[in-house]
């Protein structure tokens, strides 16, 4: 028996997560949940699932959390978050808090050597050098739920990563990948957030229709698997069943294929090294027929190439397109800025920026910090 704990589990990896640990009651026990605000939907899976814990984010639920469990103990806040990380019973954390928050309970699960399922990819974005290089200290282990970082991670199992020669790094492309420039330009909230392909959180479904989710991803992909950005080529996949693929030094290319489901590769980093028989649903080729495959286009996509930049400079320079990019989606996704507005709004962020190559959490704090100010700045300038 395993028991996990789920962080973040009212969005829609927490959920689908909870999805996989109800098939297998005799594999997995919650003995922990947490949420930031979602109070109503925290307390109902309390009660299907009976965890130890529950630590709700937002400090102004305090005295307003009814209907838990008795035996259930209920925490608040940052602090709350760090106690229950620490909880002793914990084997694997699955860490699906969406944005910067995941940072500092991944840093705290790090330093404890635990077992991290990472569905997050902000916190490694923002400083995965320092995130990867106290695992190695620690010997905590980060397995990926990314979908793309799941098929990079299955293709290298009992694999030489010396000979990895580069990564496909695929992308469905989002709402806009036939749109024209125009389209684009006058892009409407509600066609942003219709993903041809996934299902996803509002943050993440924004980021998928600028591209910059596959930017964060190519980041994410150079920490958790040690390579250069030129390592890592992103490729539009529409069908999106080729999750990612590697190439070795031999022209050998090994692919992940699956349906487009999230609850695949999250039950994978839940029950590695094994493989758990499942019921989601398996790649159909007779039906599929061909699978396509092509450059993105960095010009419709400008989002991408900052990313590059980024991946390309690294030292605060990942952290400040975060930072800026985790702003704009906010504003946007208010009315408050244009969908084109996002990547610009980042460049100039980006362009302001003096980079540090030698850093610490504290200047990773600050950069964060320094960027959402320098992009607030320019939403209320108009400079967008
Ligand atoms: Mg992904």
């Amino acid at each position: 028996m395993t028991n996990i704990a789920v962080l973040g589990s009212t969005g829609s990896i927490g959920q689908s997560t909870l999805e996989v640990v109800r098939q297998f009651p005799d594999k997995f026990r919650v003995t922990a949940l947490s949420t930031n605000s979602n109070v109503d939907s925290i307390v109902s899976q309390a009660n299907e699932f009976f965890p130890r814990v529950v630590c709700i984010g937002d400090t102004k639920f305090i005295g307003k959390v009814k209907g838990l469990p008795r035996n259930t103990k209920l925490l608040f806040g940052n602090h709350g978050l760090d106690e229950l990380v620490e909880e002793r019973s914990i084997d694997k954390i699955i860490l699906s808090i969406s944005g910067s928050a995941a940072l500092l309970p991944l840093l705290k699960a790090v330093k404890l050597g635990k077992t991290i399922a990472l569905a997050n990819k902000e916190a490694l974005v923002m400083a995965g050098h320092l995130v990867m290089k106290e695992a190695k200290k620690t010997k905590a282990n980060i397995f990926p739920v990314d979908s793309e970082q799941s098929a990079i991670w299955q293709c290298l199992k009992g694999e030489d990563p010396a000979k990895l020669k580069q990564v496909y790094l695929t992308a469905s492309g989002g709402p806009f990948l036939k749109a024209s420039s125009l389209k684009i330009k006058n892009a409407t909230l509600k066609q942003v957030l219709r993903h041809p392909r996934w299902k996803m959180g509002k943050k993440i479904t924004v980021d998928s229709a600028t591209l910059i989710n596959k930017g964060l991803e190519l980041l994410e992909a150079m920490f958790l698997f040690n390579l250069s950005s030129s390592q890592i080529k992103i490729l539009i996949h529409p069908q999106a069943l080729v999750h990612s693929m590697v190439e070795f030094v031999d022209g050998v290319v090994m692919a992940q294929i699956s349906a487009t489901d999230m609850r695949i590769p999250i039950q994978y980093a839940l029950s590695y090294p094994e493989r758990l028989e499942s019921l989601f649903p398996s790649a159909d080729f007779y039906k599929l027929k061909q699978l396509d495959f092509d450059k993105p286009d960095f010009n419709k996509f400008p989002a991408l190439t900052l990313a590059y930049r980024a991946a390309n400079e690294l030292g605060t320079m990942p952290c400040v397109l975060n930072a800026a990019n985790e702003v704009c989606v906010e504003e946007f996704l208010k009315g408050k800025i244009e969908f084109i507005s996002i990547a610009r709004i980042i460049a100039k962020v980006l362009d302001k920026h003096k980079n540090s190559a030698d850093f610490n959490l504290e200047d990773v704090w600050q950069a964060d910090a320094w960027a959402r100010n320098q992009a607030r700045s320019f939403i209320e300038r108009g400079k967008a």
